[in-house]
């Protein structure tokens, strides 16, 4: 029970690696204001919880106007918040001449500016409480090249700077802030890609060490401890969870075309 008595606001809650880190949380002792656009998708998470440890607050990160709602909704729960977990993301495809101008602007106001004001809203109230843990979902994709993502990697690797320079600024007030980056994970997000996990041709992933993708409850303790007071001299880290895929050399796989 890490997380007794923490309050934390996780956006992205409805599905995918967002679920499952906000079931992590409560089963770690938590109480969890579960954020995400989709009322129906976050009523079913909540169900799936014990009463009163999970409230479900619809919005959307990319509108300024929800975004004080969302963190009102988290202290009217829980009497504030200790952590907050940017999870909420989208991925649109296309390189710099071909990316339609409107999915890029959106990639951007969910991937990054929903976490900037989302933090820019937190932090002082973290400041008043003591501290903080602020835990941003980035990806591989912030730390090289996906083919025909510049988006999605450019905002995540922004998300990265965002993050360790709130991590330079306020870490003499304790709030903590740290950033994650999953390989492939199964979840929405990538059922196009890769399908159901089972279903998967283990050859799709022969660049990845431990040859196959994670569950999202594998992205969910690193969360956990992240949050926790055990990792209270973490800040402005970068923590690497993806199987082994960023240390493989290409060329050694073939995989340079
Ligand atoms: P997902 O599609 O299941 O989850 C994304 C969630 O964000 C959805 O519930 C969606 O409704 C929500 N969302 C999107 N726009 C929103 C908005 N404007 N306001 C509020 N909520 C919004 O996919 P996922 O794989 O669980 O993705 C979660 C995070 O993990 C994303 O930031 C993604 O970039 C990151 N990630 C995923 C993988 C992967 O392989 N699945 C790898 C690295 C990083």
């Amino acid at each position: 029970m890490k997380l007794k008595n923490k309050t934390a606001l996780v956006t992205g809650a409805g599905s995918g690696i967002g679920a499952a880190i906000a079931k992590r949380f409560v089963e770690d002792g938590a109480k969890v204001c579960i954020v995400g656009r989709r009322k129906e998708y976050l009523e079913k998470v909540a169900g799936e919880l014990p009463p009163g440890m999970v409230k479900p607050c619809q919005g959307d990160i990319s509108k300024t106007e929800d975004i004080k709602m969302m963190v009102d909704a988290a202290i009217g729960f829980g009497g504030g918040v200790d952590v907050l977990v940017n999870c909420a993301g989208v991925n649109y495809p296309g390189g710099v001449t071909n990316i339609e101008l409107e999915d890029w602007k959106k990639i951007f106001d969910v991937n990054l500016n929903g976490p900037f004001l989302l933090m820019r809203s937190v932090i002082p109230h973290m400041i008043k409480a003591g501290g903080g843990s602020i835990i941003n979902i980035s990806s591989i994709g912030g730390l090289r090249c996906l083919s025909d993502r510049v988006g999605y990697c450019t905002s995540k690797a922004a998300l990265i700077m965002l993050t360790q320079q709130a991590a330079r600024d306020y870490g003499k007030d304790n709030v903590r802030c740290n950033v994650v980056c999953p390989g492939f994970v199964f979840t929405p997000m990538t059922e196009g890609h890769f399908g159901e996990f089972g279903e998967v041709d283990k050859s799709q992933f022969r660049a990845v060490p431990m040859g196959r993708g994670a569950l999202p409850g594998e992205i969910g303790g690193i969360c956990s401890y992240l949050a926790s007071d055990d990792s209270s001299y973490m800040t402005g880290s970068v923590l690497v969870i993806d199987g082994g895929t960023t240390i493989v050399d290409p060329f050694e796989i073939g995989l340079n075309g």
